[in-house]
């Protein structure tokens, strides 16, 4: 930890970032973001198996942005990040919402997080999306800190819904979809959450024409939901950051995991994987599968 925090701190001593985007401890088993602008807040600076949320959020939501901009010039930030954490970094440079110049990037070996704040880690309690994370080191980083662990090996129960979805009839998968979309109250923390939900006007907010009826009713809910979906397909870096915002439990991940699955399966392609490559949505190429849409 103590290399953690000295790194911090001699960023900001030395002027080459405006702020470090962390997390810091709250009680035993739960840590919250912290935005450290000072050596003091550096020294509150942790990394651990409670460090849950996916800070890559921050990096490009309005309050931050603000930050970045002293005199009308954007700051470099620094950022913690897990090297699941990275890929929503890296997906944010291919969209050309952030330069990797802009960005020192701190990460650390990692062998998961625990599922929810207040749970001692263990195979039974990791997050799903560490369940069937295939990269415990980061890909890219300015610095890596922490020794590489052995992760626990664990069945993967999301991945056994989703074929289980696939196996019913697109009646039971419609049934199945609107009973769970029913749930949403419309609060948008799913949104709010997302490291690539960063448009400065949701669909959802637009309204003429309004595309979304704004009310918490099935028609909207099931719009909501879906055109979110489409709008991360080919983007989603998997963190499950919108699933664990939501306060309904809808299962969002048997979206959005399907259609990593689906653009991986008939484009090769991962969002938020390599700097070289363009987007999935961003790109073209003759020779790109029209399967999906038969
Ligand atoms: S849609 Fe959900 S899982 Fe995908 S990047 Fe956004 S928050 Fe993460
Ligand atoms: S749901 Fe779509 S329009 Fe709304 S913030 Fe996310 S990507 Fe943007
Ligand atoms: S977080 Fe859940 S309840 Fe809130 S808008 Fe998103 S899906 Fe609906």
């Amino acid at each position: 930890m103590d290399e953690l925090r000295k790194y911090a701190a001699e960023l900001l001593a030395k002027g080459e970032v405006a702020a470090v985007i962390g997390y810091q401890q709250v009680s035993e088993k739960r840590t919250k973001p912290i935005i450290a602008k000072t050596a003091e807040d550096c020294s509150k600076l942790v990394f651990n198996e409670y460090c849950l949320n996916n800070l890559a959020v921050y990096l490009t939501k309005a309050r931050v942005k603000e930050l970045r901009r002293v005199n009308g010039s954007v700051l470099k930030l620094a950022i913690t990040a897990k090297p699941c954490d990275v890929h929503g970094i890296i997906a944010l440079i291919q969209e050309s919402q952030l330069k990797r110049e802009d960005v020192t990037i701190i990460s650390f070996n990692c062998a998961g997080v625990v599922k929810d704040f207040g749970l001692d880690f263990s195979g039974d309690t990791m997050a799903s999306k560490c369940v069937h994370c295939e990269t415990h080191k980061p890909i890219y980083s300015d610095v890596i800190f922490g020794e590489e662990k052995a992760t626990p090996q664990v069945s993967d129960d999301v991945l056994a819904k989703i074929e289980a979805i696939e196996k019913m009839s697109a009646a039971e998968r419609f049934e199945y979809f609107k009973a769970e979309f029913d749930k949403c109250i419309k609060c948008y923390a799913c949104r709010a959450a997302c490291p690539l939900c960063y448009c400065q006007r949701c669909i959802t907010d637009k309204t003429i024409p309004r595309w979304v009826e704004s009310s918490a009713h099935s028609r909207g809910n099931f719009s909501w939901n879906v055109v979110r979906a489409f709008h991360l397909s080919g983007r989603c870096i998997g963190c499950g950051e919108c699933e664990r915002a939501c306060p309904m439990d809808i299962p969002l991940s048997l979206l959005n995991r399907k259609m990593v699955i689906e653009a991986k399966e008939a484009y090769s392609y991962v969002s938020g994987r390599s700097l070289e490559t363009p987007t999935l949505v961003g790109s073209f190429d003759v020779k790109d599968s029209d399967e999906l849409f038969m």
